[in-house]
């Protein structure tokens, strides 16, 4: 099998999707890899790194779009990119299949079978191809340390002979996986850290990590079977944001990771209180791709209020680490083709009865194939 990884063409993605030990690792399979030249440019791989990890290099793009086996790849394809494939492809790739329903169609009128990175199911057994989670993390990280770049304070205590500096207060909201490593990160640099979560399993995991947990009674909120939150209501959220408010309104930096799977994010911070807040105080919202948690935030943008918040809504936060990103999403592609790979045959199979793939294969055979996306 032919596995072919393209250039990414949005010129925000930095990251790549195989690096060379991927690479490695898929050679050992039997399958032959062959990379775009200029693949990790901008995640620090040379073409020559691909090549000594046994990848063949080309600049005959469209050529390979349409020979390959399997294309993975960062972000989705063009439609023309698409019609281009090969029947019976396998296209690996975030899609975000719930806002770009048409393109799931041109996957099947192409007779390719796409999957969705961002379905892979959240079970144990996925864990080593879920990339949604091997990215968050990162963000969580780059979140904090971002934060800490705009400031103009530190984030540590520090006791000098001219006077004591108290440590910074951090505030989380959403302690997913981003916002898990968001606190770790905060609390290795030496923060204070509050942390709220719809979830009581969140917040107990918060607390480990040596955070103050935020409990607000909102009644009934619960979780999906896939360990998502449930949305809550107008009532509950508004009882969240007056709560959070007091919390927000002391806090130095505020890091906001609160998505719904498949929905926009809930605005969890509205005018009201991005007034109350100190003048030189940073909120980084992770939510921004999904439409914010902060009301105000644009994506791919940096703005400072009147009263001096700076709000950040970047948006592609784990971009920033592109090295560790890359390294760590091209384990999820080679891990995943590896978990479905036939030795005998020395392809990947497809089998739509799989756990796995029956959540993340969109479409097959000519047809959208998925439960949630058919109609
Ligand atoms: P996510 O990115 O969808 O959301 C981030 C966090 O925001 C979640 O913790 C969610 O509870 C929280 N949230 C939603 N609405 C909120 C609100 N109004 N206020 C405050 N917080 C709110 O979540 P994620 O990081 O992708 O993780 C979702 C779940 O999946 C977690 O429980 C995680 O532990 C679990 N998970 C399991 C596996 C596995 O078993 N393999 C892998 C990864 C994640």
């Amino acid at each position: 099998m032919k596995i072919f990884a393209p250039r990414e063409t949005d010129p925000i993605e930095t990251r790549a999707s195989l690096d060379p030990t991927a690479v490695k690792k898929l050679i050992g399979l039997g399958a032959e890899v062959v990379i775009e030249s200029g693949l990790g440019e901008k995640s620090d791989h040379r073409d020559s790194d691909y090549e000594d990890a046994g990848a063949a290099v080309t600049s005959d793009r469209a050529g390979l779009l349409g020979s390959a086996d399997i294309v993975a790849r960062v972000r989705k394809p063009s439609d023309e990119e698409i019609a281009a494939l090969k029947e019976g492809a396998i296209h690996i790739s975030f899609l975000d299949p719930f806002n770009e329903k048409e393109i799931l169609g041109k996957f099947a009128g192409a007779k390719a079978t796409a999957i969705s990175l961002e379905m892979i199911p959240r079970t144990t057994l996925a864990q080593k191809m879920d990339a949604i989670s091997s990215q968050a993390n990162l963000a969580g990280y780059v979140a904090v340390m971002t934060a800490a770049n705009r400031m103009n304070s530190i984030i540590p205590m520090m006791m000098t002979p001219a006077g004591t500096i108290s440590p910074a207060k951090v505030f989380v909201i959403g302690v997913g996986v981003a916002g898990l490593q968001a606190i770790a990160t905060a609390k290795r640099l030496g923060a204070r850290v509050t942390a709220f979560d719809t979830r009581e399993e969140a917040l107990e995991q918060a607390e480990s990590l040596g955070a103050k947990a935020l409990r607000i009674d909102l009644g009934q909120t619960g979780a999906t079977d896939q360990g998502y939150a449930k949305e809550l209501t107008p009532e509950q959220l508004e009882k969240q944001r007056v709560e959070q408010g007091k919390v927000c309104s002391q806090s130095d930096i505020v890091i906001t990771t609160a998505k719904l799977f498949g929905r926009p994010a809930p605005v969890l911070i509205k005018k009201d209180v991005i007034d109350q807040m100190q003048n030189g105080s940073v909120i980084v919202d992770l939510a921004a791709d999904t439409g914010g948690n902060v009301e105000g935030t644009e994506l791919g943008k940096e703005k400072v209020t009147d009263n001096g918040v700076t709000i950040i809504g970047t948006g592609n936060f784990e971009g920033q680490v592109s090295k560790h990103a890359t390294q760590v999403l091209a384990s999820n592609f080679a891990n995943m083709i590896e978990h479905f790979w036939d030795k005998e045959a020395g392809e990947m199979k497809i089998d739509l009865e799989d756990e796995i793939q029956s959540g993340c294969v969109i479409t097959h055979g000519g047809e959208v194939v998925h439960e949630r996306f058919k109609d």
